[in-house]
């Protein structure tokens, strides 16, 4: 059988939000042995996530964790607490049931991804990472001031980065660039993304230090010269028109 892929996404209200997770169910609607842990960045889980995800016709999980104020900032890193409860829900699964997603009750088999909720996914993105032994890596479209930044892979293996920002970080990758297998997960258990010294843009590299090396990536994406996932960013909406007052005659979820 095929190793299951989790999909960990973070994500918070705003008035593109079901918008964005529409797109999302859409795409791994399409994926078999998908399972999606969406992680609410709220206090409790919301009406309008609890419902869509009801309706979504995809395996998933729904948690929720808030962000601490104070690290809702510009120029901090984001969706931290919420990939870590991702992580934490799967440790704890496996711990309890290590065969909860298979026939085989000591099957370990599956592929972890961070899937934030405006990018864009192709679905051979999907069929690449289900093969990651432990870390895998390939191109992200649209980042780092650039079309696109990718792994320079020779010999099979990672040498080096093109990208056009911050070059010295050790894996100058997006998180949206690599994908880890439930065994390195489980194995490394105090593997987590860190919000005290991680500066803008290293979080990747912070978490990816604590379970690999470079030389061991694993490039997908035919050696890491095909685009399969976009960093796209959805615009910010304009909601000047929109009244101080409720004038409509009802109440409608957007
Ligand atoms: N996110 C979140 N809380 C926030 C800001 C962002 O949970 O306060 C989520 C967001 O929904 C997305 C991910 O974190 O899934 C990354 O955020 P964003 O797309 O804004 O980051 P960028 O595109 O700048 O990397
Ligand atoms: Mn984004």
């Amino acid at each position: 059988v095929l190793p299951v892929i989790f999909a960990i996404t973070p994500t918070y209200s705003r008035p593109v939000q079901k918008a964005e997770l529409t797109r999302l169910a859409n795409t791994f609607r399409q994926v078999p042995r998908l399972h999606w842990i969406l992680v609410e960045d709220s206090v409790h889980p919301t009406e309008l996530v609890s419902r869509f995800l009801a309706g979504a016709g995809v395996k998933s999980s729904h948690l929720y964790v808030p962000t601490p104020r104070r690290y809702k900032r510009t120029g901090l890193p984001r969706a931290t607490e919420q990939r870590n409860a991702g992580l934490d829900w799967l440790r704890l699964q496996y711990q309890q049931r290590p065969g909860i997603h298979s026939a085989q009750p000591h099957d370990l088999s599956g592929v972890v991804f961070f899937a934030d909720d405006d990018n864009t996914y192709s679905l051979e993105l999907f069929h690449e990472m289900r093969t990651t032994q432990k870390v895998s890596v390939w191109p992200v479209g649209l980042v780092g001031g650039r079309r696109y930044e990718r792994p320079v892979v020779e010999n099979g293996k990672v040498v080096s980065w093109y990208t056009g920002w911050r070059a010295d970080r050790p894996f100058a990758i997006d998180m949206a660039g690599f994908a880890v297998s439930l065994q390195v997960i489980l194995s490394s258990p105090k593997a987590v993304f860190k919000r005290r010294g991680s500066q803008p843009g290293m979080q990747e590299s912070d978490f990816l230090k604590q379970i690999t090396k470079v030389d061991e990536l694993e490039p997908k994406a035919n050696n890491s010269t095909k685009v399969l996932v976009w960093h796209t960013r959805t615009e910010k909406v304009n909601l000047a028109n929109e009244p101080k007052h409720p004038q409509d005659t009802i109440k409608i979820e957007v």
